[in-house]
């Protein structure tokens, strides 16, 4: 009889693993179980859709169950859990609806993803409130907001999901309040990267609380209490919680797979865990930091679509090997932008790079040319090797072609002198004859000197 491959979970890194694992080998079977009612959805669109730039639910649902599995041959059950796995007699034990049935796998692919969590808060238990995960929850949103018309909501958490639905609030006229416990928003970047967004923030009425815990959180069927660690009392329209997501392991955990130090599923190279017939990729797994080279937990939709190509391939018999990651993101608030790769100056130090930095500040484009806006670029190199180490950077749209450079950079091993020599694009309208990159390597190779 045919091979038969089983995913568990398909959006990023299940989609991705099944449709490469078709391409790998078109006669083994495939089936993916995913416990929503939908597959292959654009998560990283939703609060786009929230905002009204996205106007189009369908645009969100990059495939049906159906016309993925037509495309890529696949038999798809969706609002089918796997609740159990037995690795031993390969195989897994669904739940649909009050039915459970077991299947038969020769090789499985856990693409179980992250779960929100949850903080322990007094009264969240009782307090309904809204977060940004799946389809089925921004149209929860998109309704309360049409019925409901409100015109505040508190965030709670101030990471780059509860600066998007800042983002998707301020297009909705909806007043909002972010809630952040450490000392800025955005705690992966350096606070002088983020002071951009945080400036823009305060410009359109965004109100920002940092180093502040939400103690205790209410709801009276109309308006929310939120009680700050200080005692501030603030109330909302709407509550929203954006404290950061896990890997969702349990599943895993249960079936013997190994965890890694992050808590997430480790894998080696090729996708595989423990169990060589079982692979797993994206969000509920472990990357290996291609410059720290200490292991990360990065949910992350780039990491989840290779590595769930990866093992796609792999567990179809073919094989591709993943490199791991650069911590490579991005986050807009209107027209500013944050993005960093690589490690920052602290994480250099972190991981034990006898580290330096330059800032540096220029123009996105000529500056006799209307229109340019400044991009500021912190920018890390190892003070031994002279190799690049990070960047984090802040500023227009520009900054993400700056940062994607780098990145190339970085998994390229240069230093900061070819930095200074990478010949970039350059017409008036779209760059500098001494693009940023170039003077970033230009003051970091001077004051290294
Ligand atoms: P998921 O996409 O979470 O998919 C996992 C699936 O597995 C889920 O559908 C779940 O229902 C299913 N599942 C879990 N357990 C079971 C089970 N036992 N049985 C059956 N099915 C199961 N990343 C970026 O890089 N850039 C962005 O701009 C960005 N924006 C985002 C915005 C939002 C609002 C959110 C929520 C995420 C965003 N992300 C972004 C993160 C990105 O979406 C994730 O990294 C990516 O989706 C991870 O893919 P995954 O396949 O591992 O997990």
């Amino acid at each position: 009889s045919k091979e038969k491959l089983i995913i568990i979970g398909g959006v990023a890194a299940g989609a991705s693993a099944a449709a490469k694992a078709r391409r790998t080998n078109e006669f083994i079977d495939i089936t993916i179980y995913e416990k929503t009612a939908n597959v292959s959805y654009a998560n990283c669109g939703l609060p786009f859709y929230i905002a009204g730039i996205i106007n189009n639910r369908k645009n969100l649902l990059l495939h049906t169950p159906k016309s993925l599995g037509k495309r890529f041959n696949l038999n798809i059950f969706t609002k089918h859990e796997v609740i159990d796995i037995d690795p031993k007699s390969k195989t897994v034990l669904v739940k649909s609806g009050d039915n459970t049935f077991e299947d038969k796998f020769d090789k499985l692919i856990i693409a179980t993803g992250a779960k929100t969590v949850i903080p322990k808060i007094k009264g969240i238990e009782q307090t309904p409130f809204f977060q940004m995960k799946t389809v089925e929850d921004v149209d929860q949103i998109k309704e309360f907001i049409e019925k409901n018309n409100p015109k505040s909501a508190i965030i709670i958490g101030g990471g780059y999901i509860g600066v998007e639905i800042a983002e998707a609030l301020y297009h909705s006229n909806i007043k909002a309040t972010i809630i952040e416990a450490q000392k800025h928003i955005l705690p992966n970047y350096s606070h002088e990267i983020v002071l951009a967004i945080e400036d823009k923030m305060k410009e359109v009425g965004v109100n920002i609380h940092t180093e502040k815990f939400v103690e205790e959180v209410s709801y009276d069927n109309k308006h929310y209490k939120v009680i700050l660690n200080d005692g501030t009392i603030l109330h909302s329209d709407m509550l929203f919680v954006a404290t950061g997501v896990a890997p969702n392991i349990e599943l895993a955990k249960k079936a013997g797979i190994t965890l890694g130090e992050t808590g997430a599923i480790k894998t080696n190279e090729y996708m595989q865990t423990n169990y060589d017939f079982i692979y797993a990729a994206g969000d509920a797994v472990e990357k290996f930091h291609i410059v720290s080279k200490q292991y990360v937990f990065l949910p992350l939709a780039g990491p989840a679509n290779r590595e769930g190509r990866v093992a796609g391939c792999n567990a179809a018999g073919g094989m591709l090997q993943n490199p791991g990651v650069l911590g490579t993101s991005v986050v807009g608030f209107l027209d500013k932008i944050v993005a960093k790769t690589g490690l920052s100056f602290d994480e250099a130090i972190a991981a034990g790079f006898d580290a330096d930095f330059v800032y540096t500040e220029d123009p996105d484009h000529a500056e006799y040319y209307p229109g340019y806006k400044y991009i500021f670029m912190k920018t890390v190199f190892d003070k031994r090797t002279k190799k690049v180490l990070g960047v984090e950077a802040s500023g227009s749209y520009a900054t993400v072609r700056k940062v994607d450079a780098i990145a190339s950079a970085i998994y390229g091993d240069l230093t900061i002198y070819d930095l200074e020599n990478i010949d970039f694009c350059y017409a008036p309208p779209f760059g500098s004859a001494r693009d940023n990159i170039n003077k970033a390597g230009f003051v970091a190779a001077n004051q290294d000197r």
